[in-house]
């Protein structure tokens, strides 16, 4: 999920290179842009597919990804969720039902996925990698034979990221954006594959304004503070309220209690909330 920004009519889903294709998920909001992308991985010639994120409790959606799997004379044989929250993982034990394929993810207490983890399926590898910070539990995925990291939630088709405090935490958060800017700087990474929005054809230049980005807001937030901290003893509830009106003004009010998260996100990281 992201605050602000209008839907992209254009993104519909569909392929990127020989084994990645979205389906998207009819769920847009202010949170989801067009909606929850289902990425389907599949190796040419392969009958075993791996899917990402099947998204919320959608039947119609989860049919439509069982479709795409079985047009492909395939079926699923493992799923992945990048992390918990429900417009990515909600229909996972449906889902689950439906495929009678394990589910794996990082944080479930069973079988998580590890750091560093390969995971082969029909021939297709995947790496994991941990990127915590949108939320505790968040993670990516490397498809090196395309070059593309599957990034959920962490990083977007367009936009920013919201930091879900408490659960999401931004000295995470920034760690995570590092370890991304040096598998795309390496160009071990090309582009990304998001949860929500178009494939980012230039991961280095989304990650690196991403980084640039939060630093920037960082830095808005650290001057809301000053002010209002200079005109009274703000509580830090009120005081994230304020700073929220303040460096989201322009942001539409739909998405202002998502930005409060992110608010207090790093408010938490700059020790304001501390008394
Ligand atoms: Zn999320």
């Amino acid at each position: 999920m992201r605050p602000g920004g209008a839907a992209d009519p254009s993104w519909q889903g569909g392929a990127w290179g020989e084994r990645a294709h979205a389906v998207l998920c009819p769920n847009p909001s202010p949170m989801t842009l067009e909606g929850t992308n289902t990425w389907v991985l599949l190796e040419p010639g392969s009958a075993e597919a791996v899917v990402v994120d099947p998204g919320p409790m959608h039947e119609a959606h989860l049919a439509a990804v069982l479709d795409h799997v079985a047009q492909r004379d395939a079926r699923v044989v493992m799923t992945l969720l990048t992390h918990g929250h429900a417009d990515h993982a909600e229909s996972a034990d449906r889902w689950a039902r439906l495929t009678g394929a394990p589910v794996r993810r990082y944080g479930g207490g069973h079988d998580d996925l590890e750091d560093g983890e390969r995971l082969v399926v029909g021939g297709l590898e995947l790496l994991v990698v941990p990127t915590p910070g949108h939320t505790a539990d968040s993670l990516s995925f490397l498809l090196p034979a395309e070059q593309v990291l599957l990034t959920g939630d962490t990083v977007l088709g367009r936009g920013a990221t919201v930091v879900a405090y408490p659960d999401g935490d931004l000295t995470s958060y920034l760690e995570s954006l590092e370890r991304l800017r040096t598998l795309t700087g390496a160009g071990t990474a090309t582009s990304i594959a998001p949860g929500h929005g178009p494939v980012v054809p230039d991961a280095a230049g989304v990650v690196e304004h991403y980084w640039r980005h939060r630093h920037e807001r960082l830095d808005q937030v650290r001057e809301a503070v000053a002010r209002v901290r200079a005109e009274d003893d703000a509580g830090p509830g009120d005081l994230a309220d304020r700073v929220v009106g303040t460096v989201y003004a322009d942001t539409p009010r739909a998405v202002w209690p998502a930005a409060r998260l992110s608010v207090l996100a790093q408010l938490d990281y700059l020790g304001e909330l501390d008394d």
